[in-house]
């Protein structure tokens, strides 16, 4: 009997383990990063992490698509957005209304959206879908925080673009920050599920993989 729950235990353990490294999310070069010439680099910094890239792609994605992806009728989500652009004048010395023409967290989080989806659609993106431990958040951590000027340097975001609402919101464009990553699980099923519908998910071993995680000596 204790033998049996242990078999039981060990297995639900391994599997759990295994859904640890084997984490699928969503991430994307922009227009910007693709026309700047970014894929390789950030392609290789994925890579470098010991992520697997397990599909791949390069389109210009379709209106229905983008609405899709930045759940524009989400008003949580939009007002959020809103916010972001409002904190991001603090200690800046510019006043909100004077500099966004409202300081309505909707009304700014709608004029954000409107301009994602004409910037989304400027060029081509490279889409893929990113498999390993925890990729969720490892995505997340390479990619940096959303405003480049705020974003770490050593991520993406934060080596390589230089964006602020402050300047984005006036010139009414989205933030360039070259680069999409799934924020949660929710958004990397979503995320997924809609860019690679039908689509062949691979499976395969880096060489890397052994070192990393098997217990060889
Ligand atoms: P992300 O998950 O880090 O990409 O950030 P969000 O989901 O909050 O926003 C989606 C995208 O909208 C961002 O990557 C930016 O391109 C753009 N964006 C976010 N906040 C603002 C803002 O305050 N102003 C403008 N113009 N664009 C924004
Ligand atoms: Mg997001």
């Amino acid at each position: 009997m204790a033998k049996n729950n242990k078999q039981v235990y060990d297995s639900r353990l391994a599997k759990s383990v295994f859904n640890i490294k084997h984490q699928r999310t969503f991430c994307m070069v922009k227009p910007d990063g693709v026309m700047r010439g970014l894929v390789g680099e950030i392609l290789r910094r994925i890579e470098k992490s010991g992520l697997r890239i397990v599909a791949m792609k390069m389109l210009v994605p379709n209106q229905e698509i983008i609405k899709k992806h930045y759940p524009a009728s989400d008003e949580a989500w939009v007002k959020r957005l809103g916010d972001k652009g409002i904190s991001a004048l603090e200690g800046l010395n510019l006043d909100v209304v004077e500099t966004y023409g409202t300081d309505d967290r909707r009304e700014l989080g709608d004029m954000v959206v409107k301009s994602l989806i004409e910037y989304m659609q400027s060029g081509p993106c490279v889409a893929m879908v990113v498999e390993g431990v925890q990729a969720i958040d490892m995505v997340r951590k390479l990619a940096g925080s959303t405003i480049p000027s705020q974003a770490e340097m050593g991520t993406i975001r934060g080596d390589f673009s230089v964006d602020t609402p402050a300047v984005a919101n006036v010139e009414k464009r989205a933030i360039h920050n070259i680069f999409h990553a799934s924020e949660n699980a929710a958004e990397a099923e979503n995320e997924i599920k809609l860019w690679f519908a039908g689509e062949k998910i691979h499976d395969y071993s880096l060489a890397g993989d052994e070192v990393m995680y098997n217990k060889h000596y």
